[in-house]
């Protein structure tokens, strides 16, 4: 099965077996070639948002990567840390 991608137009080839696995996965096929795919995915790790979000106890500000969903609680590292300290001197 040949494809044109359509990023940079050249065309690919669906293997039979990738086809069969994208059939079985309910997955449409790709549109783009392989090369593209694998840059597309570079880019979008080099663009993954940080969100700016405050820690749910000290209320400082941290970075992560996360985004952060409404009444979703956040640790900074160090609450996080004081938090796990905690629940296992309750469970002693
Ligand atoms: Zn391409
Ligand atoms: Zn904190």
């Amino acid at each position: 099965m040949i494809k044109t991608c359509g990023r940079c137009k050249k065309q690919f080839k669906i293997i039979t077996e990738e086809k069969k696995f994208l059939d079985k996965m309910s997955l449409p096929d790709p549109v783009n070639c392989p090369n593209c795919r694998h840059e597309l995915r570079m880019e979008q790790r080099n663009d993954r948002q940080f969100y700016k979000y405050p820690c749910a106890k000290c209320g400082q500000e941290m970075v992560t990567t996360v985004n952060p969903k409404k009444g979703y609680t956040v640790y900074c590292l160090k609450c996080y840390a004081d938090f796990r300290a905690n629940v296992d001197l309750t469970k002693v």
